[in-house]
């Protein structure tokens, strides 16, 4: 099939890829041309394991290419997905700019029948909204072109997005034609012989599926962390705690990890954009709208306690700044809050290692004086007076505990990820201080 990718960034990208990998004749557009460039070499700009090679793979099979023409692009692919960013605008809802923006693109240089495929995150209404847009735009220049437009919202995770593009646990289509529906299975038959479920709806249920889906993973985890921020106050395990209610099958013992908070690209956002659509439509999403305000509160305290401890200030060793492993995103990350809150207190040096994300949050964080950009965890560690793991990279995970202690000035140890347990610490000679222990 013929396939154009709008966007080509942590979603667009992995789609693009999979596409090709998967024998369409794939053209991905960005408006940035320095990655268009990066990734017309082969080079990948951002880091997800496993990405590299399929792109070496796409560009040498000659069924995957990159440009920033966007008539070329829309002229190509009878399936264009749009793939480009929903940022959280002011007032917590979507931002759609790009979206649209994308199809008016899409309305001005089509020529032949497109099926204008949504795969970005958006409020419910938004594939209506599109077409009606697309409509008017080519009305406006005298064309009269037959089009759909379906949503197909994509659920892969950062870190792991080759292999959950591959082995989605469902693909969701929801379309509002029978053309688009054929088109749309036509392309996702690969998956026939796995029997992944393909959940077929309207466009209005599947971008609320999206929204639902990731409402509810990070109301698991900020259940977890009040439950945590409870048992640190009574004594009581949230480890043990969470363990044991994972073993009830309806409960299941995913998303069950307390620690600083959720972030990343898609839970702070999308969980503002479900309460705001709610309160758009007059159906109050409660539980989302607290668990969106118990989540800023988790960020703030992970660095209120460093701070509790070490009240007159101090060198802190910060280990990991991305919003979770195997990624160099650093949006809404915890460990990137936490880093900013001790450096505008002036009375923290904070030393920060990451194996990916160090440039990212340098770029973010900016070039204050008592920030200091480490290019290994030895580094980050020396002369330090505690260390905090604020993302859980396995590099992280296998640390001899008791040369942590002697390269440290005080031997204090923030384990907000709880990735040792309490005990080895403290026999290492670590003062321990976990989220929920
Ligand atoms: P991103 O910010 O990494 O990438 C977006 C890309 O779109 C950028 O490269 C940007 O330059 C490009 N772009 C913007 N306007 C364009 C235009 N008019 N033409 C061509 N390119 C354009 O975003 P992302 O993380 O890939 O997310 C994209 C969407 O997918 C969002 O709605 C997000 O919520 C959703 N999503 C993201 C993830 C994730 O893990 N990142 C997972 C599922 C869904």
């Amino acid at each position: 099939m013929k396939i154009t990718v709008i966007g080509t960034g942590y979603v667009g990208l992995i789609a693009g890829l999979g596409f090709a990998k998967w024998g369409n004749e794939v053209v991905c557009l960005d408006v940035i041309p320095e990655k268009i460039e990066k990734l017309q070499k082969g080079i990948c700009p951002i880091y997800e394991p496993g990405a590299e090679v399929q792109l070496s793979d796409g560009l040498s099979s000659g069924r995957l290419r990159f440009t920033c023409d966007v008539k070329s692009a829309v002229e190509h692919g009878e399936l264009i997905f749009i793939a480009v960013g929903t940022p959280e605008a002011a007032d917590g809802s979507a931002d759609l700019c790009y979206v649209y923006s994308a199809a008016d693109e899409i309305a001005d240089y089509m020529q032949s029948y497109k099926l204008v495929v949504d795969k970005s995150t958006v409020p419910v209404g938004t594939a209506r909204a599109l077409r009606q847009r697309i409509a008017e735009r080519l009305k406006a220049m005298g064309k009269n072109i037959p089009f759909d437009v379906a949503s197909n919202p994509e659920f892969l995770r950062e870190g792991r997005a080759v292999g959950d593009f591959d082995n989605p646990d469902r693909i969701v289509l929801g379309v509002a034609s029978e053309r688009a529906e054929k088109l749309l299975r036509e392309l996702y038959k690969v998956f026939s012989r796995s029997n992944k479920p393909v959940v077929v709806t309207t466009p209005e249920t599947a971008e609320m599926i999206k929204y639902a889906s990731n409402a509810f993973l990070a109301t698991k985890i900020t259940f977890i962390n009040e439950i945590a921020n409870l048992c640190e106050q009574v004594g009581a395990n949230a480890l043990e705690v969470a363990a044991a209610m994972g073993k009830d099958g309806r409960i299941s013992p995913k998303f069950l990890h307390p620690g600083p908070g959720y972030g990343g690209s898609c839970f702070p956002k999308d969980t503002k954009a479900l309460a705001d659509t709610g309160k758009k439509f007059g159906a109050p999403m409660t539980v989302v709208e607290s668990v969106v305000l118990a989540n800023q509160r988790q960020k703030k305290l992970a660095a209120e306690k460093i701070m509790r401890r070490f009240p007159d200030g101090g060198v802190i060793a910060l280990l990991g700044l991305s919003f979770k492993p195997e990624t160099d995103d650093i949006r809404e990350s915890p460990a990137v809050e936490i880093a900013g809150a001790l450096l505008a207190d002036g009375r923290y040096t904070v030393r920060m290692y990451d194996p990916k994300a160090l440039e990212n949050a340098r770029r973010q964080l900016g070039g204050q004086a008592n920030a200091v950009w480490c290019g290994s965890k030895k580094e980050a560690l020396d002369n330090a007076d505690a260390v905090v793991i604020a993302t859980e990279w396995s590099e992280f995970a296998s640390m001899d505990l008791a040369a942590v202690g002697s390269s440290l000035r005080q031997p204090v140890l923030f384990d907000l990820r709880n990735v040792y347990r309490k005990s080895e610490a403290e026999t290492a000679g670590l003062e321990y201080y976990g989220t929920g222990v």
